[in-house]
Formats: structure tokens, C-alpha cells, sequence
């Protein structure tokens, strides 16, 4: 049977998946195929859905920039109103007739004779002149390598794949992980659980969040007053570049960090009463190697009596609960799995089986040697194939204006091809290597070569210590995304 074909073929109907479309559209790309193994648009907010989901960047600056919205309930908008907001992008955009979801891309390879990819999905092949990947750097979850994890005997659940149907009133509940996701997870779980124990590996560096309901005349104000939208988001822009991208890139230039820091540890001192629960929960690595948190209830709820903060490490999962090295069982009856995401891992970018040019792997490129990319959206020996999340492309920020930038560089990159009729673009080795070398040359003055970050168990870095970050601030990833120099890739065509 013929494979069904698109001009376009993109993976996820996450927010990048959904902008890329509408930049596409704007640009005269109209048959574009969204694939997704969801079942609906909206990616990381259509899977987490656990207590106390939301966002931790000021939602001013988590939405596009070309649909500014003026109602969200709080300045750090829960989950459900992203998921929500997908949908809108859908409705208000026209995508619906471009998406497909409950369906995996399992493997793509690159036709050289015909440039096409070809596709396989979990529901039939697919062929494509261009290929994106928005698979979402966080979209695979990450299940804990530890001996008995199969053995448990009650339930067992990770925070992004939550079952609604457990309720967990007078339970006592095991939580693994004491990332991003935990520190939302753990208070909502306290108020209800008869006990709850917390596994912690590295405590995580926690900040207070100005998180607060948005009355209906603060709601009004942003809708009816011009400009107020955009200020909004600018006065969000700016704090959220500096606690990010100016403190971790910049390290070397800009003394921030020890400054934070004491706030940090000040703030936890007010939290926490137990000095030694205190202690357990202060990290011994510099802010920024981990991803930090901001939550305003987490670290009191250690004070209560029933939470428990477990540090020692784990030796196995039991049919009964959770047995730590020094020989304490802990019984459980659920079992909660804050273990987050693979991310650098080799079967999670991308998410499939991708073969190029003389039949490379990526991930067993990358694997083998490193990862590499040009501004993170293009890869040499992988033609016509771009991602919006790929390695040295996300500077830290808001994922939305990594999304914009990503789908602009896409854009123009396509927009050449087309004006050039050509059917193969290829970025040229060179430009890929003078851009990796402009990277890395960056990297003596970013946070993660601090010595303590080796203390942080950070999903930052890849297997070999890189951090495959954009060092770079918004405005030049900005900037960069939309003048690249259209001669740093190849164009060819069949026939
Ligand atoms: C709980 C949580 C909170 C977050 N909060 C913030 C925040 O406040 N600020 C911020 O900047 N970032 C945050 N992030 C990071 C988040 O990943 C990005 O902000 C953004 O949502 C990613 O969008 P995306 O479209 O790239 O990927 P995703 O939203 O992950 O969407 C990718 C989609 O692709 C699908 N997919 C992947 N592989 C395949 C395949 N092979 N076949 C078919 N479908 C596939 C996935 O199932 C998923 O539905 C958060 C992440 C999580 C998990």
C-alpha cells in the first residue's frame, strides 16, 4: 500500500508542535500532518495532570507571543488552563484538520534517491519532504533503575501518567524524587495521605513564587488597557532571563548566584523548623546546576507530623513498600514516581529510530560522539529534518520563545528551499562546527563547570558532563533564529 504523504510531517501536538504549524501556515506551508501518541493537543499539560500541576515561569511569559491571553486565574496559571489554552491555539488557528493523535512515529528514514523521509507510525507509513521533531524535551517518562520496582504490591503511578481513580484519603504514600515536579506534587498529597515519606536524593534549591490569583479588575485591566498586555510580559520576560539565562550562562560576568543563594537558604531557614530536617533539605551544589524551584509551600511541609523526609538511599522496592540501606522498611500502599524525564538519554532525542544520510543513526551519533547541532534546530548528514528542541537550541527561558525562534529559523529555512525549488537542505558541516565551537567556547563562564555541580544529580548534563544548553541571551538566540546566513546550509534537488 502507497504511503499516505504530507509536505510536512511534524512529531507532537505539544505547544511547539502547534506553534511550528501556525508559523508554517503564515508562511503558505498548508499540508502539514501533526502526529502525536496523545490523544489530545497540548503535550507535557495533557499528560501531567497530578495534584498541583502548574507552571513555574509567570504565565505573562509562558504563552505566544502573538496570542497574549488576559485571563489567566493566577500569575503562575495551573495546569488545566495550559491544557486549555492548547486548545484554544487549535480552535482559534484552524489546526484540528492537521492533527492526528493516538499515533507513535516508531522509526524515520531519509530516501536519499527521492528526498522524503519515510515514516512509520503506530498506525500505518508516512512520507514527508520535511520532517519536525516537537517531541518535547520532557515527554518520556523516566522510570527509576531500582532492584523490585516490578514487585510492588499496591499502587504505583509516575507523576506525568497520574490515575485519578486512586484516592490516596488515609493512604500512606512513598514519594520517590525531589525534583520540579515533586515539589508541586508533595504538599497537594500531604493534606490528604495518612503519611507520606519523601525519597530524597539531592535536595533541590527551592524559591519562594509570586503566585497569586489575578482579581477580575486585574483581569479587566490587562483585557481593556492597551499596552498592558505587552508591559506585562516584558517586566516577566526580564525576571525570568535573569534567574535563568543571565545567572547560568554568565556566571563568569555576572555575581548573582551566591546572592540568590543566601536568599534561598534564608528563606528555608524561615520554612523549616527541625534543624536537621532543615539541613537534609539545603543543597550542597550552586544554584543552577539543577533545575531550581519555586513553590511557597513545599519546604513548610516538612514541618509536618506526618511527612516524613527519607535520605537514605534506597536498596529496594518491595511487594510492601520501600526498603532503604540502612534496613528500615517503609510500608506503603502507593506509590508515587516523581522521577521525571529522559531527556539526553539515547532513546529519548529523538524519540524514534532516525536514520540519514548513508544510513547514520542520530541518537548513535550523538551517542558516540556528542551532542551537536546547528542552533539547536538542524543537524549535518540530516537533511531536511529540523527540531525545535535539539541540543545547544533551548537558552533556559520561557519554552515559548524557543518555540517562536525555532519555528522562524524553520521558516526561513524553508521559505529558501521553496524560492530556490529545492527538494534536499542540508545544514553544511562548517557552519554546524563553527557553531558547536562558538558554544563551547562560552562554556568556562556557565554555572554547570562549577565544581559542586557534580553534587547535583542534574538531568542537565549528558553521559559524557556536556550541558547542551544555548549559552546565549534571548535577544541574540532571537536575533540569530531569523539572520542566519542562508548559504550555512546546502541546497540541492532530485530531478
Ligand atoms: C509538569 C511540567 C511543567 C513545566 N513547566 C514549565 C514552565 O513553567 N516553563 C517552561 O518554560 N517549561 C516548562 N516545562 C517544560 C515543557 O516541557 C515545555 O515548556 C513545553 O511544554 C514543551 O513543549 P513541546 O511541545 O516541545 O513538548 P511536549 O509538550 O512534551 O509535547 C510533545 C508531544 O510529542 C509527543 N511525542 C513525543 N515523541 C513522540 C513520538 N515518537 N510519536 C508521537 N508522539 C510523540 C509526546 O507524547 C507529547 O505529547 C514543564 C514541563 C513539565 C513536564
Amino acid at each position: 500500500m502507497e504511503a499516505e504523504h504530507h509536505d510536512v510531517v511534524i512529531v507532537g501536538a505539544g505547544f511547539a508542535g502547534l506553534g511550528t504549524t501556525i508559523a508554517l501556515q503564515k508562511a503558505g506551508f498548508d499540508d502539514v500532518l501533526v502526529v502525536d501518541d496523545a490523544s489530545g493537543p497540548g503535550g507535557v499539560w495533557h499528560w501531567n495532570t497530578y495534584p498541583g500541576v502548574a507552571v513555574d515561569i509567570p504565565s505573562f511569559s509562558y504563552q505566544f507571543s502573538f496570542d497574549q491571553r488576559a485571563d489567566w486565574s493566577r500569575t503562575y496559571a495551573p495546569g488545566s488552563e495550559l491544557k486549555a489554552y492548547a486548545e484554544h491555539c487549535v480552535a482559534e488557528y484552524g489546526l484540528a484538520d492537521h492533527l492526528r493523535f493516538d499515533t507513535r512515529v516508531t522509526s524515520a528514514t531519509f530516501d536519499e534517491s527521492a528526498d522524503l523521509w519515510r515514516i512509520s507510525t503506530s498506525r500505518g507509513e508516512l512520507t514527508a519532504r520535511w520532517m519536525i521533531h516537537a517531541g518535547g524535551p520532557l515527554s518520556q517518562p523516566k522510570l527509576p533503575d531500582i532492584e523490585g520496582i516490578d514487585t510492588f504490591a499496591g499502587v504505583s503511578m509516575h507523576t506525568s501518567r497520574w490515575d485519578h481513580t486512586v484516592d490516596l484519603t488515609g493512604k500512606r504514600v512513598g514519594v520517590i524524587g525531589t525534583g520540579a515536579t515533586a515539589v508541586q506534587v508533595i504538599p497537594e498529597v500531604a493534606r490528604v495521605a495518612q503519611h507520606l515519606t519523601v525519597f530524597q536524593r539531592t535536595p533541590i534549591w527551592c524559591l519562594p513564587k509570586a503566585d497569586f490569583p489575578i482579581p477580575g479588575l486585574g483581569r479587566l485591566g490587562l483585557h481593556a488597557i492597551p499596552g498592558a498586555r505587552s508591559l506585562s510580559r516584558l517586566v516577566s520576560q526580564a525576571f525570568v532571563e535573569f534567574t535563568f539565562p543571565v545567572l547560568a550562562h554568565f556566571h563568569g560576568y555576572v555575581p548573582g548566584t551566591a546572592l540568590v543563594e543566601k536568599a534561598a537558604r534564608t528563606y528555608l531557614a524561615t520554612q523549616v523548623k527541625d534543624p536537621a530536617t532543615r539541613d537534609a533539605l539545603n543543597p550542597r551544589y550552586a544554584l543552577g546546576c539543577k533545575r531550581p524551584s519555586f513553590h511557597n509551600s513545599y519546604l513548610k511541609t516538612f514541618n509536618r507530623d506526618d511527612v516524613t523526609l527519607e535520605t537514605a538511599t534506597i536498596a529496594a522496592i518491595t511487594p510492601t513498600g520501600i526498603r532503604t540501606v540502612d534496613g528500615t522498611e517503609h510500608p506503603l500502599d502507593v506509590l508515587i514516581l516523581a522521577t521525571g524525564f529522559k531527556v539526553t538519554d539515547k532513546d529519548a532525542l529523538p524519540t524514534y529510530d532516525l536514520k540519514g544520510r548513508d544510513g547514520v543513526n542520530l541518537a548513535e551519533l550523538w551517542d558516540q560522539t556528542r551532542l551537536e547541532s546547528y542552533q539547536g534546530v538542524s543537524a549535518a548528514g540530516f537533511p531536511n529534518y529540523f527540531t525545535v528542541f535539539g541540543p545547544y537550541g533551548f537558552n533556559g527561558a520561557s519554552y515559548f520563545t524557543l518555540i517562536e525562534n525555532s519555528a522562524a529559523h524553520i521558516v526561513r529555512a524553508l521559505r529558501e528551499a521553496r524560492r530556490r525549488n529545492a527538494s534536499r537542505i542540508e545544514v553544511k558541516a562548517d557552519a554546524q562546527d563553527a557553531y558547536m565551537t562558538g558554544m563551547l567556547r562560552r562554556r568556562p563562564n556557565q554555572v554547570f563547570s562549577h565544581p559542586t555541580c557534580a553534587n547535583s544529580n542534574s538531568y542537565y548534563f549528558a553521559k559524557n558532563g556536556d550541558v547542551p544548553f544555548r549559552a546565549a541571551t534571548t535577544i541574540e538566540v532571537a536575533w540569530k533564529s531569523r539572520r542566519f546566513p542562508l548559504d550555512d546550509y546546502q541546497y540541492a534537488s532530485v530531478g
